[in-house]
């Protein structure tokens, strides 16, 4: 395990130079204090958990402190934001430090997000606030944890640096850890401003540091694209399954990497509703709950476009093609998962739509549905269930479809049936008002909730003693928090 001053930075994303990137040195946030850490994501980075009490840890990531290795650099980028082309977008609050590699030869990118202003922040204030940072830090270790790819979140440092959103807030950082930062915007940069040597510079940085195996393919940048396409159904197909909105799919906010990137206004469905919106700002629901699957497919079109000058229309459109029948299967197999089936049968999807649709007319907690259904036999559960249903009619007539299906499926004892179903249908989620009480806690100073909070979450299929709360649907209050970009 290494102190802080021990990590070792090979800074590969700067080397690339000012075409790609402008050096900025991070803007101290007053009187920073450690709200809270990741000792799993401390891991990544070999750190000792306790290097994060020390007061250095708390200098280090807000902005007081840097190593000497590091090189803070501000990304650009651009992107499509609600279907519409932004020509420069960029790292208006962020700054990617440096690149860390650890003891297993993996890289990790460390980027403290409300660094203060850079080149790309337009009108903003290059700062981010305690609540969306906590979100940020509570998403990303809560979806890892689901086993939903997603980038991940070493700390928040608090401080009393004050910062106006619609009203005084507080300034904070969150230190965020990916294996890259790229976007699908950044190749939408190099394209559209005309850039073609810096954009085959970008497709070779891309291909050799995170995509090696597809250089062995006959085309490997169509390899690459394809891979894309596959990482992109598979985390998507993750979202639908366990209820994640994510809220701003812009091609900005798509990581390279098929991971769950750029947590603004997201959510996790309490209620199970396709036609969720969890973004208070966007008005036609183009990145609704059930919109997230062509939207993927959208995103991809628009990094295709981005790639013509290195791979050919039709071969593009031939590996967008594969987007949809693998979210599909990728779906399918979860859901599946999750209703306590080992087998495929041909009427599935249909079994899952039906139930869905009964959820959704009947206003149904979707994670603890699932959660309930595992609890004993397939019989005993849905008797249980029903009582949640308006239409007991319609339900009794899927129940009896799915006892059907769980008793062709095979002989298993109740205790198999709940251990296998409980490893895929978490108890605890982030739901949107457990962060906001953890939020409202640590913005008068206490931040002892956001602490519980994460290490439940930690462990989100594990029955943890003492904390029912955690697994409770929200309280009236806590069902309609509005959530905005404005963070
Ligand atoms: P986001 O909606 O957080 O993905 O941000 C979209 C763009 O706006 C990115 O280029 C951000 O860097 C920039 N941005 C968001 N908030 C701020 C802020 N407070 N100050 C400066 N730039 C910001
Ligand atoms: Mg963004």
């Amino acid at each position: 395990m290494k102190a802080l001053d021990e990590l070792t930075f090979d800074n590969r994303f700067a080397r690339l130079g000012d075409a790609f990137s402008t050096h900025v040195l991070p803007e101290p946030l007053d009187e920073p204090r450690l709200v809270v850490a990741s000792n799993a994501a401390m891991a990544l980075l070999d750190l000792d958990p306790a290097e994060a009490q020390t007061p250095v840890f708390a200098e280090l990531f807000s902005g007081h402190k840097l190593w000497a290795e590091a090189q803070p650099r501000a990304m650009v980028y651009s992107g499509h934001q609600f279907g519409g082309y932004s020509p420069q977008l960029g790292d208006g609050r962020g700054l990617l430090l440096g690149e860390v590699y650890n003891q297993a030869g993996e890289h990790w990118d460390l980027h403290l997000k409300g660094a203060g202003m850079t080149p790309y922040s337009r009108m903003g204030d290059g700062r981010a606030v305690l609540r969306s940072s906590i979100r940020e830090f509570l998403a990303s270790e809560a979806l890892h944890a689901l086993g939903i790819p997603s980038s991940r979140a070493l700390c928040v440092i608090g401080s009393s640096t004050p910062v106006w959103r619609e009203k005084q807030e507080r300034g904070a950082m969150v230190l965020r850890l990916a294996p890259s930062h790229i976007r699908f915007g950044h190749f939408e940069y190099f394209y559209y401003t005309k850039k073609p040597e810096q954009q085959a510079e970008l497709a070779e940085h891309v291909l050799s540091l995170h995509y090696p195996e597809c250089r062995e393919q006959p085309e490997p940048y169509l390899a690459m694209f394809r891979e894309i396409v596959e990482r992109n159904a598979e985390m998507i197909a993750k979202w639908q399954a366990y209820g994640f909105c994510h809220g701003v799919m812009n091609t900005d906010n798509m990581s390279i990497l098929g991971i769950t990137f750029d947590f603004g206004p997201f959510a996790f469905l309490d209620d199970f509703d396709a036609h969720f919106i969890c973004n208070h700002s966007d008005h036609e629901g183009r990145y609704s709950f059930s919109n997230q699957v062509p939207i993927g497919q959208w995103n991809l079109s628009a990094l295709a476009q981005a790639l013509t000058p290195f791979i050919s229309v039709d071969a593009l459109k031939e590996a967008l093609g594969l987007y949809l029948p693998l979210y599909q299967a990728n779906y399918l197999d979860l859901m599946r998962r999750r209703l306590g089936l080992t087998t495929a049968e041909e009427d599935d999807q249909t079994l899952v739509e039906r139930l869905l649709k009964l959820m959704q007319n009947s206003g149904v907690d979707y994670t603890l549905f699932f959660r309930r259904l595992g609890d004993e036999s397939a019989t005993l559960a849905v008797t249980r269930l029903r009582d949640d249903f308006v239409d007991m009619a319609g339900f009794d007539a899927w129940a009896e479809q799915y006892k059907a299906r769980v008793a062709r499926d095979g002989d298993y004892s109740e205790e198999q049936r709940r251990e296998r179903m409980h490893a895929v249908n978490p108890l605890y989620l982030l739901r949107n008002y457990l962060a906001q009480n953890a939020i409202t806690a640590a913005e008068s100073g206490d931040y002892s909730e956001v602490r519980r909070l994460h290490e439940v979450l930690s462990r989100p299929f594990e029955e943890q003693a003492g904390m029912e709360q955690y697994a409770q649907r929200p309280p009236d209050w806590g069902k309609h928090l509005e959530i905005s970009c404005s963070s």
